[in-house]
């Protein structure tokens, strides 16, 4: 669907998985998009190339959304670049799993900052900078309802976004603005094969009652969804896009 605005989106990420899937997602559905990564700027370039190839505008902007400062860049660049803001999705997101006993403070310190701080810091940008209209949506995770033994801090980074999502779909009011959470089951990206043994990958892919893992593109639609005009009536919200995990 292709809508007759010019509006932007920043998606936080978006150089690999989930996030590259929601951009070109937003980009076919009429947003210029900025195209955020961390480190890898070449996947991030090859996004925005797809982007422009099908008619789309895009641009890359490297921001460790854990850091403050990068995250006030990104949104003056954006603003530079296109006008104004529309659209932020916060997807970029780092997961290690172990038990509790076993978490060290660098795995508890880490995802913290990305995970949490780095959402907050694009919400707090974008509660001051979001044009009227906007949407926010906002990556959480499955676990949080299926609370697994070794998911304890990223399960509790993701439970955080989840209640900061809430809470800031009502310190908008009257701006026209949602804030939404997709919370993804298993899903086939970096972030989730990346050391499972096949077997354990099998074992999760065949959870949920449709029996397959999910795809990036499957998620980017429930994002495009509270995203774009049909989904203006969801506000506070927590989607589980999971294939009917939990
Ligand atoms: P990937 O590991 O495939 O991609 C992560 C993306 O986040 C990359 O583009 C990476 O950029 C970026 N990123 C990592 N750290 C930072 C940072 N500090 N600042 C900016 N960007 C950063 O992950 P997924 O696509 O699987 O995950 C996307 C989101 O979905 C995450 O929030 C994750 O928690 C959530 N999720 C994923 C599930 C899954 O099964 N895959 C299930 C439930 C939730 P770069 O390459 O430049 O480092």
């Amino acid at each position: 669907m292709t809508y007759t605005s010019s509006k932007v989106a920043i998606v936080t990420g978006a150089s690999g998985g989930i996030g590259a899937a929601v951009a070109r997602r937003l980009s076919a559905d009429g947003f210029a998009v900025v195209v955020n990564y961390a480190g890898n700027a070449a996947p991030a370039a090859a996004i925005v190339a797809q982007i422009e190839a099908a008619g789309g505008r895009g641009v890359a902007i490297q921001a460790n959304v854990s850091d403050p400062a990068a995250v006030r860049r990104m949104f003056d660049v954006a603003e530079g670049d296109f006008g104004g803001i529309d659209v932020l999705v916060n997807n970029a997101g780092i997961m290690t799993l172990a038990s509790i006993a076993d978490s060290d403070d660098v795995l508890f310190d880490r995802q913290v900052a990305v995970n949490l701080k780095g959402t907050f810091n694009t919400l707090r940008e974008a509660s001051k900078r979001l044009r009227d209209g906007g949407r926010i949506v906002n990556l959480s995770s499955s676990v949080v309802g299926l609370l697994q033994p070794t998911y304890g801090v990223y399960a509790a980074t993701k439970a955080a976004v989840e209640a900061m999502t809430s809470i800031l779909a009502k310190e908008l009011r009257g701006r026209d603005i949602t804030v939404n959470a997709v919370a993804p089951g298993p899903t086939a990206t970096n972030l989730f094969l990346d050391g499972k043994p096949q077997e354990v990958i099998d074992r999760l892919s065949k959870l949920p009652p449709l029996e397959r893992l999910g795809q990036p593109d499957d998620i980017a639609d429930a994002v495009a969804f509270l995203a774009g005009p049909d989904g203006g009536w969801i506000n506070g919200q927590t989607l589980r896009a999971n294939g009917g995990i939990v």
